[in-house]
This record gives C-alpha cells, structure tokens and sequence, in this order.
C-alpha cells in the first residue's frame, strides 16, 4: 500500500459523505502553521518576507486544534517556518493523532534527533523531511553547510525508532533530475517510505525569478521528471502527475487545502494572500473563487503547484469515470523501488548533471533561499483522491 490504509479508509468515508451531504467545498488538508520562525534564514523565503512583522507570533496549541476540527480536513500538514521549533509541537501532534487526523510533520530535519523522544510511532504520523538534491545542491539551497546531514541523520534515527518518513522536493528550471533519481535511490536505502514532488511558484515576495518555470517548462520538466522518478514511491498523485505533464486540464480548488496560521485563515490560497479571515468557512464564503486560476488571474499563469491543483480530480467539476479505479490502482501497488543504474541517473534533462550543481543558482547576486520560500507547494498534499 502507497498509503496507511487509515487514510485511504477515512479519506474515502469523509469525501463520501460530504459530496452526499451536498456540501460543494471543503477540505482535504489542513495547512498548520503554528508559527512562522524558522531556525534557517533563506534571503529569498516568501513565508520570512511576508509575515516579517508577526514572525515571533505563534498559535496556541488549542488555536490549532480548534481550526482542524472547524475545517473538519483529515490530513493535517504542519509547516510553516519550521515546526519542530514549536516549542509544544509533541503535544500538538498528540493531540490531533488523538482526534483521528492524519499528519505529516513538514521540517528541515535538523531537530528531529533533538526532539524524537516527544512523538509517539504511529500508522497517521510521517515525519516529511525537506530536501531538494543531494549535500552539495542541498546546503546550497538551504545556504548553510551541515543541513542535508543532520537531516539525514535525522532521518535515520525516526526510521531506527519506527517512524513513517518522507520527503519533499520542489523542482526548480535548475533541477538535475537525475540527482533527485540519486536522492530518491539513496533515500529508499534508508527506508523512507515515500516522496513528494512539487513546481516551485514563484512568490511574489522572492525577487529572483530565474529560478522559476514557466507553465510550459514546468510541463516539460515533469515530462522527463514522471520518465525518472515514477519507479519510485511518489506520494503525488497520477492524475496530478499528468496535469504536470500537460497531458489533462484542471481548475484551480484552492478551498481544498487551507492555510490557517497566527494571522487567520489565509485567502485566496497558500500562495497569494489577499486577506485572512476568522474561519474556514467565512474564507469559503468571501472568496470570489471564480477570479482565481489558471486564465482568470495573471498572477496563476504558471502556478501548478498541488495546493492548487492536487484536490481538483476530486473537488473541481472536471474529474474522470476512470479516476477512481486509476487511484485505487495507484495506492495499492506503489513503485517498484528498483534502483537505477548510475547511467540513467544523469540523462539530458536541459539543467547540470553533476550531484551540486543542480538547484537554484546563485547567480546574479540572487537568493537560493525561495527553496524554503516553496517548501508548501509539497507540504502534505499526499491526497489520496
Ligand atoms: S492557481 Fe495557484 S496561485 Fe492561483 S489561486 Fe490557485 S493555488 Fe493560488
């Protein structure tokens, strides 16, 4: 199984019963970001830029719980900033375990061997570690030496006492996709249990746009990225997989994964804000969400990230007879895990090939940080449709 079967079981009953219910929005995941501080500075980070002035802020762990149960969403993400610098993050996840949601614990990885010993193994927790190619490409998104090692450690010593562990990779026009087919080799051997893919989006807050991909580039990337990677246990779904690729149409259902953070809930979408609101359904019923998307705004013209587009087989009007059956396929037999042959790692793919020189470039005096700055368009979206 792709996923705990938990999951599939509660997604299944929650979407029944809601489309049975006649209730035309609602979510799937939660994006929890209980604080905004993170102990890495990227100079180009959208969240630092944008919550500058409340980045000391944080919600109290009844502020979380209190969002999750209004939303009602089963997977719970929590991102932000860094959470496992929130200093009541073992309880916070105790808490909502507790309230039968499923989470995944987005982090930079660097205090998981800090504070292992306040979480509990289970069936409904994934520690979801971010890392965007191998140490050398790594600490140079991340702008700091030792990174990619501590979390790699970190890592081993949650699959040592049990834990669920994925990973999260945002792919830049820079990308060397054969690194991230390194990564993803490298990362099975110390049994994680599975990956998560994303397009960066470029923020409005991040001031060097090279790194970003247009629409088309991202279709192409993902073309040669899907050929690479699709052996592997993605956690992204196939349907979002071939809107990726260009090769399906989606709207846009940002309502499906909400941000809640200290400033309220975030609208119209994890990536643009035009304001927050008290609750998830006044962010619901305040949004114009037909001003938003792909042709409607020029501000979504190249986003494709899943917060926007990963519910939408399931949420948008356009899904598929097939869908269903396609998903249930997907989630009983995961990727093969075989691992490629040195050879195939690097294939022309228009970017570097060598381990360090992938990622977002440096140059022109411009930040490699927006790696941080894009770490939620891969943040728990592992949507089983
Ligand atoms: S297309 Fe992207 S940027 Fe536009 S509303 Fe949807 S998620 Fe937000």
């Amino acid at each position: 199984m792709r996923f705990p079967l938990t999951l599939t079981r509660r997604m299944t009953g929650y979407i029944l019963k809601n489309k049975l219910s006649g209730n035309a929005k609602f979510p799937l995941v939660l994006m929890l970001e209980p604080l905004h501080a993170c102990n890495l500075t990227c100079t180009g980070c959208g969240r630092i830029r944008e919550y500058k002035s409340t980045i000391n802020e944080s919600l109290t762990v009844e502020q979380c719980l209190a969002a999750s149960e209004e939303c009602g969403a089963p997977v719970v993400s929590i991102c932000g900033g860094e959470p496992m610098i929130y200093p009541e993050i073992g309880r916070l996840t105790k808490e909502l375990l507790d309230r039968k949601r499923h989470i995944y614990l987005c982090t930079n990885g660097m205090f998981i061997r800090k504070r292992l010993h306040e979480f509990r193994p289970s069936s409904s927790f994934f520690f979801n570690v971010h890392l965007d190619g191998m140490e050398k490409t790594h600490d140079l998104c991340v702008e700091r030496d030792g990174v990619f090692r501590e979390a790699i450690e970190g890592i081993k010593a949650a699959k040592a006492a049990g834990f669920l562990v994925s990973s999260n990779t945002t792919v830049y026009k820079e990308t060397d996709l054969g690194e991230i087919a390194e990564l993803y080799d490298f990362l099975t051997g110390l049994g994680v249990d599975g990956f998560m893919l994303s397009p960066a989006y470029s923020y409005a807050a991040v001031q060097t746009k090279e790194m970003f991909m247009s629409r088309e580039e991202i279709q192409e990337k993902f073309r040669v990225a899907c050929a690479l990677l699709e052996r592997y246990n993605l956690m992204t779904s196939p349907i979002y997989l071939d809107y990726l690729r260009g090769e399906r149409e989606l709207m846009c259902t940002a309502w499906g994964n909400p941000t809640y953070n200290p400033r309220g809930w975030k609208g119209p979408c994890y990536l643009m804000t035009e304001g927050h609101w008290g609750s998830y359904r006044e962010l619901v019923e305040n949004t114009p969400w037909e001003k938003f998307g792909y042709g409607r705004d020029p501000r979504c013209r190249d986003c494709m990230v899943h917060v926007g587009y990963e519910p939408s087989a399931v949420l948008g009007g356009n899904g598929k007879l097939t869908d269903g059956w396609r998903l249930l396929k997907w989630q009983v037999f995961p990727g093969t895990r075989k691992p490629l042959r040195t050879a195939q790692l690097h294939p022309a793919n228009g970017v570097g090939a060598a381990s360090g020189a992938a990622g977002p470039s440096k140059a022109g005096g411009g930040t490699l940080g927006a790696t941080s700055a894009n770490d939620a368009e891969h943040k728990g979206l592992p949507i089983l449709q």
